[in-house]
C-alpha cells in the first residue's frame, strides 16, 4: 500500500474539515448538529469532528484525534471528544485500506428515499453510473452506535456509499473531494428521481445505453 503521498499536512487537513462542514450546512445535506466527517492523518490516526457542534461553523482546533481502535489522542476545543458516530469511521477505513476520508451526511431528499422504501435510483443519470455505481441500503440501525458501524460493514467493502435508512448516508473517498462528489452526487440523482416521480414517470437508462457507459465505448 502507497503511504499516504496526499501532501496534506495535519492543519491543512483540519482547516479542510472547517470547509467540508460550511459547505454541508450550506448546501441543506446537514441540519442541526448533524453530520460527521473524517480524515486520516497517517496509518494509524484520523482527525474527526466534535460531538454536539454544529458543523457548520467549526474551527480548526474542534477536530479530534483518534487512533484506530477509536482511542483518543487528542480531544477537541473545550476538551470536547469525537462524534458518537466514530465507530462507523473506524470501521470503513478498516474495511477500506484505499480510503483517506469519511463523510457521513443526512441530505433530505436521500433520506426520504429510505423512508418510503424506495431504493436508490442509480441507473437514471449517466454520471452517477459512472463515478457512483450502485449504492446499497445498510439494514436499521441505532444511530451514534456501533450497530451503525455493523450495518455498514458489509457494504462499505465494495461500494463508496451506503444509505442508512431513516437516517444519512456515507460515502467514502481516496480524497475529501472524492467523498463530498460522490455524497453530492447521491443527493442530486435522489432529488432528481423524486422530482421526476412527482412529474410522471421517473424513466430508467435504456440497458443498451447503461452497457456502454459501464464499458466506457
Ligand atoms: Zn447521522
Amino acid at each position: 500500500m502507497r503511504p499516504f503521498p496526499w501532501g496534506l499536512r495535519e492543519q491543512r487537513l483540519r482547516e479542510a474539515l472547517v470547509e467540508i462542514g460550511a459547505r454541508l450546512y450550506a448546501r441543506g445535506l446537514i441540519s442541526a448538529n448533524d453530520g460527521n466527517f473524517s480524515v486520516r492523518l497517517d496509518a494509524r490516526r484520523i482527525l474527526i469532528t466534535p460531538r454536539g457542534r454544529s458543523k457548520g461553523w467549526l474551527r480548526p482546533e474542534d477536530m479530534v484525534v483518534l487512533d484506530m481502535g477509536g482511542r483518543v489522542l487528542r480531544m477537541g476545543r473545550g476538551r470536547v471528544g469525537p462524534s458518537s458516530e466514530w465507530p462507523m469511521h473506524i470501521e470503513a477505513y478498516r474495511q477500506r485500506p484505499d480510503i483517506i476520508a469519511v463523510l457521513h451526511a443526512h441530505p433530505p431528499y436521500t433520506v426520504a428515499l429510505t423512508v418510503a422504501g424506495v431504493p436508490f435510483p442509480s441507473e437514471v443519470l449517466p454520471e452517477v453510473v459512472m463515478t457512483v455505481g450502485s449504492v446499497p441500503t445498510a439494514r436499521l440501525a441505532m444511530p451514534s452506535s456501533e450497530d451503525d458501524a455493523l450495518a455498514i460493514r458489509e457494504w462499505i467493502r465494495d461500494r463508496n456509499a451506503v444509505l442508512l435508512p431513516h437516517h444519512g448516508v456515507v460515502t467514502v473517498g481516496r480524497t475529501l473531494e472524492e467523498a463530498w462528489i460522490i455524497l453530492e452526487r447521491v443527493e442530486h440523482a435522489a432529488k432528481v428521481y423524486l422530482l421526476s416521480r412527482v412529474l410522471g414517470e421517473a424513466r430508467l437508462l435504456p440497458p443498451e445505453f447503461l452497457a456502454t457507459l459501464v464499458t466506457g465505448g
